[in-house]
């Protein structure tokens, strides 16, 4: 193989595997490089499905940016012939003036998405399946759903080998160096240069910026899977994927895929900062009754025995925004990081916008959010 290539991608996860495809699709000459298996259980983006969905709370400025993630999505489905989201519709509910209800409701009102707002009792006769307290409201939009997100992974790679990429799985980048032509990237199996340097390196990004030590700090969580009592409430036809903001924290979940059981999580789980190298991926007790607990107030018909539990990782900012911009010293060398555990379902328009910055090429989107200097600067 020749050793030098148009870009380099460190890291063929999530953002790093629609990088390669959109960087392939446009004619450059790209190497995709991960240390793991492609795709892996070792950083974020796996666990079967991710939420997708249009009610987002976090800041209505990601909703051109989900919009052009469902065409680009919808796009790679058709390339590979798989289906690759599952539309479920979603509900977000918590307190009248919780972040979750209030933002998803703006959201949707800002951007004129069709939506519904249902209190407790007209929720519980909507979807049996759900306990909540009086006084939750919930907004309903009908295009939320999920992702496959390995399946995704693995579209974009068969995708973008077939456009002549080259992708080295079990390969670690240990050092990049800029040079007068870009960058030279040296690896545990070798080294090659390439002009541009994409990092999508997830909750490893630090290692090779450390100027992201501070502003992307890897975060344990653990999600499980948990047989139904009443297995025809919590099918993908019945059950939307969901938002709940409840006194014990910020829980999400899924309908019973594919027979796996119904799949929930609690957004932060215990706040624990891991190091990505050296932390404890078993699961413990304490994790399993947290999700349980959860599960036997608010959904007690889906709490059968505990199916399985697995540990993943979010990668944190500061303000909970992404990361999508040039290096600050180098701009040849292009960061897309800080995902903050809800990244996956824009992995598409963020292969995109990677592709857009190596070209120099503006679009519409507002990506005033995700600039670096907002933690540089201060
Ligand atoms: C439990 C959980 C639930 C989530 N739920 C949702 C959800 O419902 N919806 C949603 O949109 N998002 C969700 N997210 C967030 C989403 O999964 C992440 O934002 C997204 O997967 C991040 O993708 P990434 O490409 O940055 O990281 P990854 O997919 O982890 O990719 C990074 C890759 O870089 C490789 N790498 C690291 N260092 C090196 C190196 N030195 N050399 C070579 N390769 C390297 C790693 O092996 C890895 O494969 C969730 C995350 C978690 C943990």
């Amino acid at each position: 193989m020749n050793n030098e290539f148009d870009v380099i991608v460190v890291g063929v996860g999530g953002m790093g595997s629609a990088t390669v495809y959109e960087l392939a699709s446009r004619g450059f000459l790209v190497l995709g490089i991960d240390r793991y298996n492609i795709p892996n259980h070792m950083g974020s983006s796996h666990g079967i499905s991710k939420i997708i969905r249009l009610a987002y709370h976090e800041d209505p400025s990601y909703v051109p940016l989900v919009r052009r993630s469902y065409e680009l999505w919808h796009r790679l489905e058709q390339m590979v012939d798989e289906k690759l989201l599952v539309q479920t519709g979603t509900i977000r509910g918590g307190p009248e003036h919780g972040a979750m209800f209030s933002g998803s409701l703006k959201a949707c009102q800002i951007h004129g998405l069709a939506h519904e707002v249902l209190d407790a009792d007209a929720l519980k006769r909507r979807f049996p399946s759900y306990t909540v307290p009086s006084g939750t409201m919930s907004v309903v939009q009908r295009e939320g759903g999920f992702l496959l997100s390995e399946k995704c992974i693995s579209s974009y790679v068969f995708a973008a080998l077939e456009l002549g990429a080259h992708i080295n799985g079990r390969e670690r980048v240990v050092n990049w160096e800029p040079t007068d032509l870009g960058v030279k990237v040296e690896t545990d199996k070798g080294a090659y240069s390439a002009k541009h340097l994409v990092i999508s390196s997830g909750s490893w990004v630090s290692s090779l910026v450390p100027q992201l030590l501070e502003f992307a700090k890897p975060e344990k969580q653990v999600v499980g899977w948990f047989r139904p009592l009443i297995p025809e409430l919590f099918t993908i036809e019945q059950f939307p994927v969901f938002g709940l903001e409840v006194k014990q924290g910020r829980f999400y979940g899924f309908p019973d895929y594919d027979g796996r059981g119904l799949k929930v999580g609690c957004y932060h789980h215990f706040n624990e900062q891991v190091d990505p190298d050296d932390f404890d991926r078993a699961v413990s007790l304490n994790d399993e009754v947290l999700l349980r607990d959860f599960i036997g107030q608010y959904f007690p018909a889906a709490l059968g025995s505990t199916l399985a539990l697995q540990t993943c990782l979010f990668t944190n900012t500061p303000d909970g925004h992404f990361i999508l911009d040039r290096h600050p010293e180098y701009p040849q060398v292009l960061l897309a990081a800080g995902f903050s555990g809800h990244g996956f379902k824009f992995a598409s328009v963020v292969g995109e916008i990677m592709a857009d910055l190596v070209e120099h090429k503006e679009r519409d989107y507002d990506l005033g959010l995700f600039k670096l200097s907002r933690f540089l600067n201060n």
